[in-house]
């Protein structure tokens, strides 16, 4: 009987894997760059982790279970609340602001579709101890660079879910929360009878959805401030300023709600312009406030996570390989065989027979795993102590000393 994978986890066969570690370096290098270092917490978690405040959509989600002494785990469905709860726990004498990366795999309970599995893996930043629009502008610009380095297509929107919250402020706090989680969703029908079902009054609503399409360049700031006076922008021009200063390509939308609870101030995502239908979204990220819920003093934090598989989907890396080069020996000599190819593996990827082939389906072995060279060792090549090179794109060979080997190779 054959034994099928979970729904909605992936193999990874040699060809991709290739293609996801090309990605991952890129994005570490340029987190690297900007200072980040990074950390890992664990797979699985205390359920209340997750369930304290990250919203309702994400509790559905949650791989929950209880292990054998009983206690309730979860598979960590993202890593803002793991890395939160690890600087309060280990780091708070670390110097501030703290600048941590990560990459890792999450778990989802989701109905599985092109760009959405229940396992999957993201790559993203936290900056903790600042809340300043100088800590915005830095995440969003390395988000920026990381997928623009990648040469991603994407759209970047920029909002403030602060905005969205002030509106709300008189209502309950469930409802109000239900009401981002919709808005979140662009589900506007579902939106605008929820509004009528909560009695939301009218003019509140027309301010909802004002608000909500605002999206745009700058100028939409000022019809922000016709919409809410007392609002104070002076957080998120700052910002805009140091992204226009860094030539950082985005657009105001104050629609963006997000649908973790934890979200204080700025916000935004990344779209994905083409190759993901409907799960387009690639980043998300924003300012939040999670530390005091963990047991530790109130801290500010900005980071994103950048969805790995969607971006694996889309993006054109180009991968750098080495030589690969087949080490053939005829029956008898595999020591030298293998004697050689250890000698040139700093240099290569080497392989040798471990099949006991002759040395005509060796060479054929080589052609199919599409290697660039076979270097063949042969009795009398030997006795001169040299060895035949092919280069198997061109047909061409050639008998060589070891000393001109290695400069072959
Ligand atoms: P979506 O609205 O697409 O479900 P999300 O708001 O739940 O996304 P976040 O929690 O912000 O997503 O996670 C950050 C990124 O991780 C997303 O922008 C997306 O690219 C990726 N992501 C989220 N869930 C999945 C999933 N089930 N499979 C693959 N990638 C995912
Ligand atoms: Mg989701």
């Amino acid at each position: 009987m054959k034994i099928e994978r979970p729904r909605g986890t992936r193999d990874f066969l040699p060809d991709e894997m290739e293609k996801r570690r090309a990605i991952e370096k890129v994005m570490r290098r340029i987190a690297e760059s900007y200072g980040y270092r990074e950390v890992l917490t664990p797979t699985f978690e205390h359920l209340e982790l997750f369930t304290i405040k990250s919203g309702e959509g994400i509790i559905e989600e949650i791989y929950a279970f209880k292990d054998k002494g009983g206690r309730d785990l979860a598979l960590r469905p993202e890593l803002t609340a793991p890395v939160i709860r690890m600087f309060v726990n280990e780091c708070t004498g670390m110097p501030k602001p703290l600048r941590f990366y990560y990459f890792a795999n999450c778990f989802r309970y989701e109905r599985p579709q092109k760009g959405r599995y229940r396992e999957f893996w993201q790559f993203g930043v936290e900056l903790i101890g600042s809340a300043s629009p100088l800590a915005d502008a830095e995440v969003i610009s390395l988000a920026y660079r990381i997928m623009d380095e990648l040469k991603i297509e994407f759209d970047l929107h920029i909002g403030h879910v602060g905005l969205l919250r002030h509106l709300l402020r008189d209502l309950d706090e469930n409802v109000a929360s239900k009401i981002m989680r919709l808005i979140d969703k662009k589900d506007i029908e579902g939106l605008e009878s929820y509004l009528d079902e909560t009695k939301v009054d009218s003019d509140l609503r027309d301010s909802i959805f004002s608000l909500v399409e605002l999206v745009g360049s700058r100028d939409i700031i000022e019809s922000a401030r016709e919409i809410i006076p007392n609002f104070d922008f002076s957080h998120i021009e700052k910002v805009c300023d140091i992204l226009d200063a860094l030539d950082v390509e985005y657009k105001l939308d104050f629609g963006i709600a997000r649908g973790l609870d934890y979200y204080t101030g700025v916000v935004f995502e990344a779209y994905a312009r083409e190759g993901l239908g409907a799960q387009n979204q690639i980043c998300g990220g924003g300012s939040y406030r999670l530390a005091h819920l963990f047991g530790g003093d109130d801290t500010p934090a900005t980071g994103f996570a950048l969805g790995f598989d969607r971006i694996a989907e889309i993006c054109k890396v180009e991968v750098v390989r080495k030589k690969k080069v087949v080490v053939v020996s005829f029956k008898g000599l595999e020591g030298e065989a293998f004697k050689i190819a250890s000698m040139l593996r700093n240099r290569a990827v080497v392989v040798t027979d471990v099949m006991e082939r002759n040395v005509k389906k060796q060479l054929s072995y080589a052609n199919d795993i599409n290697a660039d060279l076979a270097v063949i060792v042969g009795e009398r090549e030997l006795r001169d102590g040299k060895v035949a090179v092919k280069d198997l794109k061109s047909g061409e060979q050639k008998t060589v000393s070891m000393e001109e080997l290695l400069d072959v190779i």
